[in-house]
Order: C-alpha cells, then sequence, then structure tokens
C-alpha cells in the first residue's frame, strides 16, 4: 500500500524539553488519520515537522515521498492546512477569498465547486469576517481545498464548537473521501477519531501509547467491565471483593460480571448492606483515552 505519510524513530526536543520522543507513523493514501493527544503531547511539533515548518532532532519523515526538510516548492502545492485560527481577510468575501487563492496554484479547483463541496455556496458573497465560527472553518477548509491537494492537515477542526455545529464539520469532513485525498486529522477528542478516522495513533508525552482503528484500540487497553456503587451506611465491603473508592463511589473491575454481582448481593442481602444505585459499565472508548493518556501523562490538562 502507497503511504502518503511515513515517520520513523522522529525525535524532537526543545533544549531539554523532549517534545516528540522517537515516534513512528504511517499514514495509508487516501486514509483519513486521527492523530490525538491531550494539551502538549507533541501533536503540533510533530505536525508542524511534517508540514516542513519545524526541524526535526532525529528520525525519517517522508510526506508524500519527500522529506519536508528539503522539499521544493513544488510539494507545497499538493499538501492543505487548515490551522486552528483563520488568516483570511476579513474584508473579502467567500467566493473573493477563495479565488484568490487559487490564483496561487499552478493547478487548481474551480473555486464555486470549492465552496459547494464544504457547503458554502449560499454564503459565497458575505464578508469572512461576517461568517460565523462554523462558516469560518468551513472557509478556512475550502481555502485548503482550492489547491487540489493530496494530503491535507485539519489541526482540531471542532475545538470551540457547540455540538450541532461539531455534527456538521464531521459530515464535511467525511465528505473529503469522496476526493480520495489524505487527511491527518489532530483531536483532543476520541468520539471525533472514532467516527471519522479510519486509523488512530494517540501520542502522549511524545510517545505514540496507541494505535490502530477505533476497535483495536478499545481492545488495546483492557476494557474491564466495572460494578460501582454509592457506598452506604452498612458494614464494608469485604477485601475478597477487590472493590476501591472512587470519588464517591465503589468500584469493581471484573470479567466475571455476573458470578460476582452474584457473589456480591448475596453478601449485601445476609449483612443488610446497602448498595445504592448499582450500575454495572463496560467503558466506552473515551474512558479507554483518557485512561490511556491518564496513565502516561499524569498532569494531562483539560482540551482547550
Ligand atoms: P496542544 O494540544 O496544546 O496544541 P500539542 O500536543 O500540540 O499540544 P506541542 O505544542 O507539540 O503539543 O508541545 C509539546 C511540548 O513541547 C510541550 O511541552 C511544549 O511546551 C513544548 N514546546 C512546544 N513548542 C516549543 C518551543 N517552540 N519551545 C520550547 N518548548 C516547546
Amino acid at each position: 500500500m502507497a503511504h502518503a505519510i511515513e515517520v520513523r524513530g522522529l525525535t524532537k526536543s526543545y533544549g531539554d524539553v523532549h517534545a516528540v520522543r522517537g515516534i513512528d507513523l504511517s499514514v495509508a493514501e487516501g486514509e483519513i488519520f486521527g492523530f490525538l493527544g491531550s494539551n502538549g503531547a507533541g501533536k503540533t511539533t510533530t505536525i508542524e515537522i511534517l508540514e516542513g515548518f519545524r526541524t526535526r532532532t532525529g528520525g525519517d519523515v517522508r510526506v508524500l515521498g519527500v522529506d519536508p526538510a528539503t522539499a521544493p516548492l513544488t510539494w507545497r502545492e499538493d499538501i492543505g492546512i487548515v490551522l486552528q485560527e483563520s488568516e483570511i481577510e476579513g474584508e473579502l468575501t467567500a467566493i473573493e477569498a477563495v479565488t484568490v487563492h487559487a490564483a496561487c496554484f499552478a493547478q487548481s479547483r474551480n473555486p464555486e465547486e470549492v465552496l459547494e463541496l464544504v457547503g458554502l455556496s449560499d454564503a459565497r458573497d458575505q464578508r469572512a469576517k461576517k461568517l460565523s465560527g462554523g462558516q469560518q472553518r468551513r472557509l478556512d477548509l475550502a481555502m485548503a481545498l482550492v489547491g487540489d491537494p493530496k494530503l491535507i492537515f485539519l489541526d482540531e477542526p471542532t475545538t470551540g464548537f457547540d455540538p450541532s455545529a461539531r455534527r456538521e464539520a464531521w459530515d464535511m469532513i467525511d465528505n473529503l473521501r469522496s476526493l480520495g485525498c489524505t487527511v491527518l486529522l489532530t483531536t483532543h477528542y476520541m468520539d471525533e477519531a472514532q467516527l471519522l478516522a479510519d486509523r488512530i495513533s494517540v501520542i502522549s508525552h511524545g510517545e505514540i501509547v496507541a494505535r490502530g482503528t477505533a476497535d483495536e484500540l478499545a481492545n488495546q487497553v483492557a476494557a474491564i467491565p466495572r460494578i460501582t456503587w454509592k457506598p452506604g451506611t452498612g458494614p464494608a465491603v469485604p477485601g475478597r471483593f477487590g472493590a476501591a473508592l472512587e470519588k464517591d463511589r465503589m468500584v469493581i473491575e471484573t470479567h466475571d460480571v455476573v458470578e460476582v454481582v452474584h457473589e456480591l448481593t448475596t453478601w449485601a442481602k445476609a449483612e443488610a448492606a446497602t448498595l445504592d444505585d448499582l450500575e454495572i459499565a463496560r467503558p466506552t472508548l473515551e474512558d479507554t483515552y483518557l485512561r490511556l493518556i491518564g496513565q502516561n501523562e499524569p498532569d494531562a490538562e483539560e482540551p482547550s
């Protein structure tokens, strides 16, 4: 299978800060690849090395078959970049902004078609500064698409969006599949990656801590079912159950749910102990992800 991106043993240090610690990535042509991590995990550093905007400390990198550190200008024409912050001149209308940008490329897509593709045809004559936040992100994507790129970097495309704007953005990103271009999507959100990405890598503290499809990832970390309840006023549950207090709930992790629930309720009945709000739950992929980055990054922050 041809690869749009191949990374082997990539490292990047800023003085004493080892931001990227020997990561491998391979992204196949035509796939949407999710690159996940919490704040400071090393996503931006990695992406900017792939885009040719930062130098690396070590390792091998090939993007569309070329080392970004020494790539010719023509290589850049095949790459579309959608940053977190829009850099579009606010006085231009949507169609003007895309048309002006199209002129920078030797080969470009039709600006009207691109606006259609991102769902902005109705707002073609609105000034960029008057567009809503969601519409501005659409225009950002249109700017990246008009150069007819083979590879698109989408940097946290829905950070700060409300739930309905996120869903619209997801549809739009999913539509990129029809163009056949490769997409590298960075995000803090597991649900976003789960929905959009063919494969996912999770970076934490400069290292890849999990990789695979969403399903493979869920299986990689033991997704152990949990029996939980609110501790009551009766006798404490015996140590043999291995229960632990997490926040305000007692938790037992076990694969043998039926047997343990049976033993637990039998004990509670015999001892007149309460098991208030008893629940059995299988961790979601989001739980799995939080657990993964929590294990590797104890000081992980909330997404910005
Ligand atoms: P976020 O989601 O917050 O954008 P990130 O995963 O993109 O985070 P990076 O921006 O790559 O993370 O940062 C990785 C680490 O490298 C952090 O500890 C950060 O403080 C450090 N770092 C990034 N850029 C520089 C720089 N120019 N000089 C020094 N340290 C840096």
